[in-house]
């Protein structure tokens, strides 16, 4: 699909200071200085304190934020097969130390282990669970495996692995350990004769993917301050609900191995089983289900609580209006010394914005609205430092928020990548022709030629980044970043290889796309901060309602659910026209020069979404706020759109609770709608 964006793109004079400020060798610095020390969460104010430093130096105003939160850390794990014949293999976990890779060696490096994760033992038979999703349990239900008592051993993908602890945990299974499959690697595998990292692009075999285990789609933040922030003297809550309590711990493809071997022959072979993303691609492994296995696996995992601080860096340029607020977030901390992609592409880049913005406040200039830039700790457990820090200024924001801009891995691939609220959707696929983006060679191409060939479409929020805070309190926002597809360098997520040295090597070498994302990510913030006309588009939530109400339609017609829907579709059609009404005002506020109704209407822009939200959240998770969207109960990253009402058919199959959420949603829909029209 070619596209008429002229090339190269015309420029203002402030976007080219904006543009031109941008250079991917001081990028690569800025990425070489995070990607070599300490990161994990509560253990990484130095880097709080330079992100900070190097934001004051460009001209905001910085600060760190503190909250006082429960972690832990890992302090010792091990994980033993024993074979029928009383013969025992004992996993490695860990990741090769490799020469060319010098921060797989550093002595700080952090072990393979599960943040959030439950200190304990178990001893048992055990059982393959597919991605460990409720649907895969059921299944093995109804091939009669005993789950009672037993190991999980789930494969990495599909759900958010907290997930898969917690559906173990609920099928009375007493561990769960989770391996990394090459299957995911699309073409990019040693299988397939293409040469494991750091020799190619391959996935190194021996990677382990960490990652938090809390209950990612029932409350992010700090489990012990739900809804309220974490300071020192904050009362603490019982965590029970929102982390396991079981143990778990995450493995290589190689250490899982003799692990699934192990079960070949045992109960159901993995292509009966008959569900998607069941079978993988590990060699001599079949992936049976292991009913009746006499196998066991005996794992142990001992983690340190602590109650402790985290910064987040907060740096500010206040704008002329004041009441009106963009904030620019990225996480800061990691599981690994590296962190190239995730989460320093991003923090590179937010130094590298910060500069940029720093040359156009030397022209004189100065924003409209306030830009508050964010570098969030302890992200990875648990979008903890973002959800605390809404949870503290909450009512501020509800009152001056615009939009939640979020770059978490801005950078694991060169194929570029939004999800957004729909208001968002048109200025972001607008800047989008502003940017040339340099793909697999070529350089005569905008970012969306790039985006429209490849992929074209605006993804929805779910959950597992840090703008989830926000979206829940109604507050639009964006999520970006350019990944891989199947033909490119496998991209190793929260593992050792996450390094600055892949990074310059496979997955950007140059750091061009590093430049490319982190100019779109600066001229989205500079018209959101600085056009007089807030360019915001409530309308085509109109257009989306409409989609997901079809959705809606299709989900109960799968679950022969009978509802009236009709209160739903009415709020659309009003929603619809009080857009319709909201743009034919603002357009005569500009057409007669109206500044003060130009104001009032870039007001209710900025508001409308709040309309969205239930005070009392979702049934049974009261974080999470928004009617529209919302990570899936299930998923974890993955969004389910009308929330309440499909999640009630869906999961608890209950047709009133359901009929009740119809009237709340279109509640919702008709009070966003009475905040454009008044
Ligand atoms: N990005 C983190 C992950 O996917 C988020 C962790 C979380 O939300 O708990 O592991
Ligand atoms: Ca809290
Ligand atoms: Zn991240
Ligand atoms: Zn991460």
């Amino acid at each position: 699909q070619a596209s008429n964006v002229p090339f190269p793109p015309s420029l203002d004079a402030n976007e080219q200071v904006l543009v031109n400020s941008f250079d991917n060798t001081s990028i690569s610095q800025w990425s070489y200085y995070y990607t070599h020390g300490a990161h994990l969460a509560g253990q990484n104010k130095t880097m709080a304190q330079w992100t900070a430093d190097k934001w004051a130096e460009y001209g905001f105003t910085s600060r760190l934020d503190e909250y006082y939160v429960y972690l832990n850390y890992p302090v010792s794990h091990s994980l033993q097969l024993t074979y029928p014949n009383g013969t025992i293999f004992t996993a490695s976990l860990q990741e090769e130390v490799l020469a060319v890779d010098e921060t797989t060696s550093y002595p700080n490096r952090i072990p393979t282990f599960h943040g959030y994760s439950f200190t304990g033992n178990a001893s048992a038979e055990y059982v393959y669970v597919g991605r460990g999703q409720q649907v895969d349990f059921e299944r093995l239900i109804a091939l009669g495996v005993e789950l009672e008592g037993k190991i999980a051993v789930a494969k990495y993908g599909g759900p958010f692995r907290g997930l898969k602890v917690k559906n173990s945990q609920e099928h009375g299974m007493i561990g769960t350990v989770i391996f990394t499959d090459p299957s995911d690697d699309g073409n990019i595998t040693e299988a397939k004769g293409v040469v494991a990292y750091p020799n190619g692009p391959a996935r190194n075999p021996t990677t382990v993917q960490r990652g938090s285990v809390q209950f990612l789609s029932i409350y992010p933040g700090d489990p012990t301050t739900p809804g309220y922030t974490s300071k020192e003297d904050s009362p603490r809550a019982d965590k029970s609900n929102s982390v396991p309590h079981i143990p778990s711990l995450p493995i290589s493809w190689v250490d899982a191995q003799p692990i699934l071997e192990a079960l070949n022959g045992y109960g159901t072979a993995g292509v009966e089983v008959n569900r998607s993303g069941w079978v993988g691609a590990i060699p001599g492994v079949n992936y049976s289900t292991g009913q009746g296995s006499p196998a066991t696996l005996s794992l142990t995992n001992v983690m340190e609580d602590h109650t402790t601080w985290i910064w987040d860096a907060v740096g500010i340029i206040n704008g002329t209006n004041q009441d009106e607020v963009i904030i620019v977030g990225n996480h800061r901390d990691a599981w690994i010394v590296g962190g190239a992609a995730d989460p320093n592409s991003g923090s590179s880049v937010l130094i590298e914005l910060s500069k940029a913005f720093g040359q156009l406040l030397q022209t004189g200039w100065k924003p409209t609205r306030t830009i508050v830039l964010c570098s969030w700790d302890a992200e990875e457990y648990g979008l903890v430092g973002s959800t605390e820090w809404v949870e503290e200024y909450i009512p501020w924001l509800k009152g001056a928020a615009v939009s939640n801009l979020n770059i978490d891995v801005a950078v694991s691939g060169p194929i570029p990548g939004i999800a957004a609220t729909p208001d968002l959707h048109n200025i972001s696929t607008e800047v989008m022709k502003k940017v040339i983006w340099p793909y697999r060679g070529t350089t005569n191409r905008t970012m969306y030629d790039v985006w429209i060939e490849e992929d074209g479409e605006i993804g929805v929020l779910g959950s597992g980044s840090d703008y989830t805070a926000f979206v829940h309190r109604g507050i639009g926002a964006i999520d970006m970043g350019a990944g891989g597809g199947p033909t490119d360098p496998v991209y190793h997520y929260h593992s050792n290889y996450d390094s600055y040295h892949w990074m310059s090597t496979f997955g950007d070498p140059g750091f061009i796309s590093h430049e490319a994302i982190g100019q779109y990510l600066t001229l989205l913030l500079y018209h959101l901060a600085d056009d007089a006309v807030l360019p915001l588009e409530p309308a085509m939530y109109s257009s989306e309602l409409q989609t997901y109400f079809e959705d809606l339609n299709t989900t109960l017609g799968e679950y022969n659910a009978t509802l009236d829907l009709s209160e739903l579709s009415t709020a659309i059609a009003t929603f619809n026209t009080s857009a319709q009404e909201f743009n034919a005002l603002r357009e005569f506020a500009i057409t007669s020069n109206d500044a003060d109704l130009v104001t009032v209407q870039n007001h209710k822009a900025r508001d409308f979404s709040r309309g969205f939200t239930s005070q009392g959240g979702l049934p049974g998770r009261e974080f999470f706020q928004n009617l529209i969207f919302a990570p899936g109960l299930d998923t974890g990253y993955a969004p389910v759109t009308f929330p309440a009402i499909t999640e009630s058919i869906t999961f608890a199959g209950n047709e009133t609770l359901a009929q009740e959420w119809v009237g709340k949603t279109a509640k919702a829909i008709g009070l966003a709608a009475a905040i454009l029209k008044t």
